[in-house]
C-alpha cells in the first residue's frame, strides 16, 4: 500500500500548484514539529508480556494546541499517524477552530484484548506521554477502535499523575467524565450537513442512493443521518463484508445485528456483495480507512458525489480521474470535520467548566461547517480546481496567516 504520508505530501504540491504559497511554509508543513515512538510494556491477562509500539505525531501548532485522535490498529505505523497529524493540521485550519494537528496510535488489534487488557494499555500509553499532552500542548481524541470508555480511561491517569483533573487533556470523552453532547454523532452530522449545504449546487436528487463502507462510529451515525432524512441507504460493509438491499437498509435493526452479531454480513433480507465500491448509487461515503479509492478501482465507481468520511480514502491519482468525470468528492478535511470541532468545543466546555445542551452544540456545528463547506465550494468554483485542492487553499492562507502573526 502507498506510504499515507507521501500521499498527504503529494496533496499539498497539488495544490500549491493551483495557487503558489511561500516556499518556507510548504517546508515547514512538509515536516512535523515532533514524533514521538514510545513502547507499552503490557501486561497480558495470561501473564505474558507483550511491548506494544505507541506513536504521538505533533503536526504543527501555530493555530493551537495540537489536537487529533489516537487509532488502534494492527496496521497502524508512524508513517499513517504522521499523515493522519497533517491532515489534522489542515483539518483545523479548515473548521477554523483555534487547533493545531496531532495524532496517536498503537499498533495492536484491539479485538484480541480483553476489556482489562485495553485498560492498562490506555493508562500504559499516558504514561508514556504525559509529558508531551496536555489541555494547553496536545489534546488527544478517539478514532478508529478507540472509544469513549478509552479516553475515559486516559483522561483518568492523565489526572492521577498529574493532579489536573478538568478532563481537557482528552475529548470523546463519555459524557458523565466531562464528554460533550452530540460528540458521539459529530464526525457523521458534520459531514450531513456538509451534504446538506451543497447538495443543491450539486445537484442531487431530493432523494439520495447512499453506500457507506465502514459501519463503525462515523459510518454508522451517517447511516442514521442519511435514512432519517428519506435517503436510501442501500449497501454498507464492515471489516467482514459488504451487504445490499435495494429497498433500502432499516439502519435500526441493521445496528441491532451488528450489536448482537459483531458484523453487518447476514442482515436479514439483504444479498452480500463483493465489493461495494461498484455499487451504482447518488452519495458514496468511504469511512473506514485510507487508500481505499484508488487507479485500480476508481473506474468502477458508480456515484455522482463521495463524502469523505475516512481520512485519506481517495489517492490524487484517483482524485484525477473523478475529478475528469465530474465526480465532485467533498474531502475529509472538510467532510469529516464535524468531530474535532465538536471536541474543541468539549476542550473549551472543560476549560471553561461549562456544559452545553446538544441543541446548542448542533447549531453550532451546523453553522460552523455549513459556511466552511459553501465557502470552499465557491472557492473551488473560482479557481477552476477540484474541492479538496479548494480546500487546502483555504487552510494553506490561513495557516500563513498564524505564521505571519507570530513572526
Ligand atoms: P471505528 O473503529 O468506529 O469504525 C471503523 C469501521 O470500519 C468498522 O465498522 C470496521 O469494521 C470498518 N472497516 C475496517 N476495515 C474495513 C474494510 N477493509 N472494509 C470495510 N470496512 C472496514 O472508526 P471510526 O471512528 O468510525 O473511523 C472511521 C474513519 O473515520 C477513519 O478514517 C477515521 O480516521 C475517520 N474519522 C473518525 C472520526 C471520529 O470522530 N471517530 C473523526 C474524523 C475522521
Amino acid at each position: 500500500m502507498a506510504n499515507p504520508f507521501e500521499q498527504a505530501l503529494l496533496q499539498l504540491k497539488r495544490a500549491t500548484a493551483v495557487r503558489s504559497f511561500d516556499q518556507e511554509l510548504i517546508e515547514r508543513l512538509t515536516y512535523p514539529m515532533r514524533e514521538i515512538r514510545s513502547h507499552v510494556p503490557l501486561r497480558r491477562d495470561d501473564g505474558t508480556l507483550q511491548m506494544v509500539e505507541i506513536y504521538r505525531v505533533q503536526h504543527n501548532n501555530w493555530r493551537g494546541p495540537f489536537k487529533g485522535g489516537i487509532r488502534w490498529h494492527q496496521q497502524t505505523d508512524i508513517h499513517e499517524v504522521k499523515a493522519l497529524a497533517f491532515w489534522m493540521t489542515l483539518k483545523c485550519a479548515v473548521a477554523n477552530i483555534p487547533m493545531g494537528g496531532g495524532k496517536g496510535g498503537a499498533t495492536i488489534d484491539p479485538k484480541q484484548l480483553s476489556e482489562t487488557e485495553k485498560e492498562r494499555l490506555a493508562r500504559g500509553w499516558i504514561q508514556l506521554m504525559v509529558d508531551v499532552v496536555g489541555p494547553q500542548k496536545d489534546v488527544p481524541a478517539p478514532d478508529v477502535n478507540t472509544t469513549p470508555q478509552i479516553m475515559a480511561w486516559m483522561a483518568d491517569e492523565f489526572g492521577k499523575l498529574t493532579g489536573d483533573k478538568s478532563g481537557a487533556v482528552i475529548t470523546g470523552k463519555p459524557l458523565e467524565q466531562g464528554g460533550s453532547e452530540g460528540r458521539g454523532v459529530a464526525t457523521a452530522l458534520g459531514g450531513f450537513y456538509v451534504f446538506e449545504a451543497l447538495k443543491d449546487r450539486l445537484e442531487l436528487p431530493v432523494s439520495c442512493r447512499v453506500v457507506i463502507q465502514g459501519f463503525g462510529n462515523a459510518g454508522e451515525h451517517a447511516a442514521e443521518f442519511f435514512s432519517q432524512a428519506g435517503h436510501k441507504v442501500i449497501a454498507v460493509s464492515d471489516s467482514k463484508g459488504a451487504i445490499l438491499l435495494e429497498e433500502g437498509l432499516d439502519i435500526a435493526e441493521l445496528a441491532k445485528h451488528k450489536a448482537q452479531t459483531g458484523s453487518v454480513v447476514g442482515f436479514a433480507g439483504s444479498q452480500p456483495v463483493s465489493s461495494i465500491f461498484e455499487v451504482p448509487c447518488d452519495v458514496l461515503i468511504p469511512a473506514a480507512l485510507e487508500n481505499v479509492i484508488t487507479e485500480q478501482n476508481v473506474d468502477q465507481i458508480q456515484t455522482r458525489v463521495i463524502l469523505e468520511l475516512a481520512n485519506g480514502p481517495t489517492t490524487p491519482q484517483a482524485d484525477d480521474v473523478l475529478f475528469a468525470k465530474h465526480i465532485p468528492v467533498l474531502p475529509d478535511i472538510l467532510a469529516n470535520s464535524g468531530g474535532v470541532t465538536v471536541s474543541t468545543y468539549e476542550w473549551e466546555q472543560n476549560i471553561k467548566g461549562e456544559h452545553w445542551r446538544q441543541e446548542q452544540v448542533f447549531d453550532k456545528l451546523k453553522r460552523t461547517i455549513q459556511r466552511e463547506a459553501v465557502a470552499i465550494f465557491d472557492r473551488s468554483v473560482q479557481l477552476e480546481t477540484d474541492l479538496r485542492r479548494a480546500a487546502f487553499i483555504v487552510a494553506l492562507e490561513r495557516l500563513q496567516q498564524a505564521q505571519n502573526n507570530r513572526s
